[in-house]
């Protein structure tokens, strides 16, 4: 594990998502996110000792168990504050949220597993669209759509993205990244052209100056998959066979836990569309059935 830095102000740590140390005064230090479990926040904070770095702050972009996995680690060893948004704030505190939405109901014990499940921390919900760390000035970026209420953050020239971008190998067979609500999603990516940074890094990619070519390829990516679901839809499916159809297209094959992640996604598919007028549903003999309007 290293410490890279990115300005005078702003460093990161590479790992299973990346975490971003922002330099405040007295040798305090603010994490956005906080790594993907507690043994790399262990690793992370003894790392961070090394340097004297003390976390008083976690900004988190959002609720995914692999950006909010070392929280509880941190908040008991430093006593640090955690910040997160309106609608991220709640699944951080409460993690059992995460699983019983992917289920619809009470999660089966598989579900409740630290891919998912993070352990709960407290946190400070905020809606500012910017926040003021020792007279640091911290811009809070909108991004929603791969989680609900995902947020970003710019600070001293260096966009903190979030899982708003994927590099191309994470489109490959048996491997997509999750989407919550991909109608978002798209204006969320098109918003990403208009952020100025000198440096732009993603939970999941790592720093580069721009990112023209990653929008375009991860709409493209997009967009692929709201026409193969228009083009199923055709022909009416039930609900079931529309997430069997999409996990085929893709070359996924999904045997445990991982199902229900990937129901959600198609069903957000299935939402986004919807919300435009072009498909429809009918509940019909107790099957949902969707179909081209
Ligand atoms: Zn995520």
């Amino acid at each position: 594990m290293e410490l890279a830095r990115l300005t005078e102000r702003v460093l990161w740590v590479r790992g299973p998502a990346n975490v971003g140390v922002i330099l405040l005064d007295n040798s305090k230090v603010a994490l956005i996110d906080s790594g993907c479990d507690q043994q790399f926040a262990k690793k992370l904070f003894e790392l961070l000792s090394d340097y004297r770095f003390k976390v008083s702050h976690i900004l988190n972009t959002h609720a995914h168990a692999d950006h909010i996995g070392g929280n509880s680690f941190f908040q008991e060893k430093c006593g640090c504050k955690i910040m997160a948004s309106t609608l991220e704030a709640p699944t951080i505190r409460q993690p059992l949220i995460q699983c019983a939405v992917l289920f619809s109901g009470a999660p089966i014990g598989d579900l409740m597993n630290r891919f998912i499940m993070a352990n709960p921390s407290q946190v400070e919900v905020v809606t500012a669209n910017e926040i003021k760390l020792d007279e640091l000035r911290i811009e809070i970026l909108d991004l929603p759509g791969h989680s609900v209420n995902q947020k970003g953050f710019l600070v001293d020239g260096v966009a903190f993205l979030a899982d708003t971008l994927f590099p191309d190998n994470f489109f490959s067979k048996q491997r997509l990244p999750f989407n919550y609500d991909p109608n978002s999603h798209t204006q969320t990516l098109e918003r990403l052209r208009k952020i100025e940074a000198n440096c732009f890094i993603g939970g999941h990619f790592q720093p580069q100056n721009s990112i023209g070519s990653l929008i375009a390829s991860n709409l493209s990516h997009l967009n692929e998959s709201l026409d193969f679901m228009r083009g199923l839809l055709k022909t009416p499916m039930p609900q079931d066979r529309v997430v069997k159809a999409f996990l085929d297209h893709y070359g996924l094959k999904k045997t445990n836990w991982e199902y229900y992640l990937y129901r959600t996604m198609v069903n957000g598919y299935l939402s986004s569309l919807h919300k435009h007028g072009e498909i429809k549903y009918r509940v019909l003999d107790n099957l949902p059935v969707w179909y081209a309007a």
